[in-house]
């Protein structure tokens, strides 16, 4: 009998507007399915509670300019004035080994993934509502008036752009519900893959 094809991981790729509860969600996902986090490479400083190697890879932009260069990264993009890149290497390396590997970048880079690696899933989270997405901006407090009204334009425009090119959309009105979406969404995933 011949070895069949080898099992490799899933490459799952996470994005969604600032304020959509991204983290809380990709949070809970850890708790519930076997998935290893990527670590991504950034140069903006840590904030209190962020561990170096664990959170990001803190580096300056001389560091980042030579990882972007020696083509150690899968996907980068600059953000909010900041650089953030994926390190291709260790994603490589779990997905060899079978494990399952979630990316949790914006969409610039989330596109790039796409273009180099076909397979990879990409899932977009949508606020349930404008007015929701309003509600959340508004209560964190560093966003009013005009400002707001602008960053609901720019999430407008984000959803659009998702819609033609993210393989699944998620709406993220209840936690629990989101979760468990994209549980299933992992599990449809391999199937197709294998
Ligand atoms: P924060 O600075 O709040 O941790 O992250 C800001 C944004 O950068 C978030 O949308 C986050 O998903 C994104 N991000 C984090 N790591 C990477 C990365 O490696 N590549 C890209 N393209 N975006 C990233």
């Amino acid at each position: 009998m011949t070895e069949g094809p080898r099992s490799l991981g899933l490459l799952i790729v996470v994005s969604g507007p600032s304020g959509v509860g991204k983290s809380t969600v990709i949070e809970k996902l850890g708790h519930e399915v076997d998935i290893a986090f990527s670590v991504s490479a950034t140069t903006r400083p840590p904030r209190p509670g962020e561990e170096d190697g664990v959170d990001y890879h803190f580096v300056d932009e001389e560091r980042f300019a030579d990882m972007v260069d020696r083509g150690e990264l899968l996907e980068w993009a600059r953000y909010g004035g900041r650089s953030y890149g994926t390190p291709v290497a260790p994603v490589r390396e779990l997905l060899d080994r079978g494990t399952d590997v979630l990316l949790d970048i914006e969409n610039e880079g989330a596109m790039q993934v796409k273009a180099a690696m076909p397979e990879a899933v990409t899932v977009f989270i949508l606020p349930p509502s404008p007015d929701a997405l309003r509600t959340r901006l508004a209560r964190r407090g560093d966003t009013t008036g005009a400002d707001l009204e602008a960053r609901l334009g720019v999430v407008a425009d984000q959803i659009a752009h998702a819609r033609r090119h993210y393989d699944w959309l998620v709406v993220n009105d209840d936690l629990d519900q989101v979760v468990a979406e994209i549980v299933r969404i992992l599990a449809v995933s391999r199937r197709m893959q294998q």
